[in-house]
């Protein structure tokens, strides 16, 4: 606490705007032109697509949280990090059954879904655990346990998240432009350059420390030994939402249960993107799914199946353009058509929403996905991001629709899904952070048996 009149001689700071320093910064900021028809629709690709008239049986909803606490160890600013992500299986035509009796009973509502999450504490600000040498190397370790010892199936011819996690490692280069250095400052090697390797391995200097594959995330680079971390614990947070839903795609393969897929939809909170220092997942995850959805059509016998998957942004740049858009010129609401998907270019991108001159692809690096907007039937505004399943998938020059795979089952599917309480979000993703915000191990493989029973219902469909 600052003693009494301390800081009265200085006058109240004031409204950042006013300051020079500011003024003379917003001088050189390029603003964008004017005009009234820097909005206007034809400038985005409308697609004529309708939706169609598919619902799956299930929509499975990945969405995370983190938390961050203080707490008493008797160092100063001594914290630890709380991550979950919750994964929710919604039954989609109970769903619908009881939403055409409204009002809907939370009670009955809490029926047709089926929760799981995986939730981890690591190591914050001053807490260092076991022998380790600061909280920077318990954060590492912590970081690896988490991966290690979670699993979607007990089964034991399925893998851990850390298998899934060394799986998407093998796509990194191993020389790509910005070399790691050991995560040890007094590394006896004489280009400190980190060695990756599976699972725990010792570094080869004479130090021979405990060096993890899950190192070359990087994440803990960014770990600040003096303050809060709630950057570093969205970041962790962010990967491994992702990583869990490559597991599951993983374990469905591993369990031979890929057909479940023509009946599931997943959706993800947030962009299909990785950002900072393990951006590199996002192309080894956009090559997984690659794979997996070619084995998926084979394991369904259809050579135009893709994957049905998609992530939902509920706030930022792109939000707050459709939002604009949405507004039309003139500043009245709700002038989109609806029922519309609108598919956007990188030139697009790049002159209304982020603005660059770069000639590199609007997020040529961090995403496995590309985005469109959707307008549904009762009028919300949906981001999406769907994901690049092959090169054509991911050529930004053009926006067509059969770049963006089941574009009209999403459609449809979000028509369905939308939440009627909460303008511009999706219902499962709903649950999933509620469910994420209150850790919960139910340890009841929910996943599992409803794939189980999914596969049993389309074999006694085929007999
Ligand atoms: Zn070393």
């Amino acid at each position: 606490m600052p003693y009494e009149n301390e800081f009265a001689h200085y006058k109240p700071i004031k409204r950042i705007t006013e300051s020079v320093q500011v003024q003379a910064l917003l001088k050189r900021a390029r603003v964008k032109p004017d005009s009234p028809e820097s909005i206007s629709l034809d400038m985005v690709a409308l697609t004529q697509l309708k939706p169609s008239d598919w619902t799956p049986d299930f929509v499975l909803a990945i969405d995370g949280s983190m938390d961050e606490e203080r707490v008493k160890n008797g160092y100063p600013s001594a914290a630890i990090g709380y991550v979950t992500v919750a994964s929710v299986l919604l039954d989609v035509a109970k769903m619908m059954r009881l939403d055409a009796h409204r009002p809907v009973d939370p009670k009955e509502f809490r029926t047709i879904e089926n929760a799981e999450s995986i939730d981890g504490a690591l190591p914050g600000c001053n807490v260092v655990i076991d022998e380790e040498l600061s909280a920077v190397h318990s954060f590492r370790r912590a970081l690896f346990e988490l991966f290690q010892c979670r699993q979607m199936s007990e089964s034991e011819k399925c893998e851990s998240v850390l298998d899934t996690y060394q799986a998407l490692l093998k796509y990194k280069p191993i020389n790509d432009n910005s070399p790691q250095r050991c995560p040890y400052e007094d590394c006896l090697q004489l280009d400190q350059s980190y060695q990756r390797g599976q699972d725990e391995y010792i570094c080869s200097c004479a130090h021979a420390r405990s060096l993890f594959s899950t190192d070359a995330l990087r994440i803990h680079e960014f770990m600040k030994p003096e303050g809060s971390n709630q950057s570093m614990l969205t970041e962790t947070m962010n990967v491994l939402e992702r990583i869990w839903m490559v597991h599951f795609l993983r374990t469905l393969e591993q369990e031979k249960l890929l057909p479940v897929l023509q009946r599931l939809a997943i959706v993800m909170d947030g962009p299909l993107a990785v950002f900072g220092a393990p951006a590199w997942l996002s192309s080894a995850i956009k090559s997984e799914l690659s794979r997996i959805n070619d084995v998926a059509k084979q394991a369904v016998a259809d050579d135009k199946f893709d994957l049905l998957l998609f992530g939902v942004e509920k706030t930022g740049a792109f939000m707050e353009h459709l939002t604009e858009l949405d507004k039309g010129p003139n500043g009245e609401h709700d002038t989109l058509p609806r029922q519309s998907a609108m598919l956007l270019t990188d030139d697009y991108i790049k002159q209304r929403i982020i603005f660059s001159n770069s000639e590199r692809e609007y997020g040529r690096n961090t995403y496995f996905g590309r985005k469109a907007f959707y307008k549904t039937t009762s009028g919300a505004l949906i981001v999406l991001n769907s994901p690049l399943l092959n090169e054509d998938h991911g050529d930004l020059k053009r926006a067509e629709y059969t770049q963006f795979p089941r574009l009209a089952d999403i459609m449809s599917l979000l028509d369905t899904l939308v939440s009627a309480r909460y303008r511009n979000s999706v219902t499962p993703l709903i649950s999933a952070h509620a469910e994420a915000a209150i850790p919960m191990n139910l340890g009841k493989r929910v996943l599992e048996k409803l794939a189980r029973q999914l596969m049993s219902e389309t074999s006694k469909k085929k007999a």
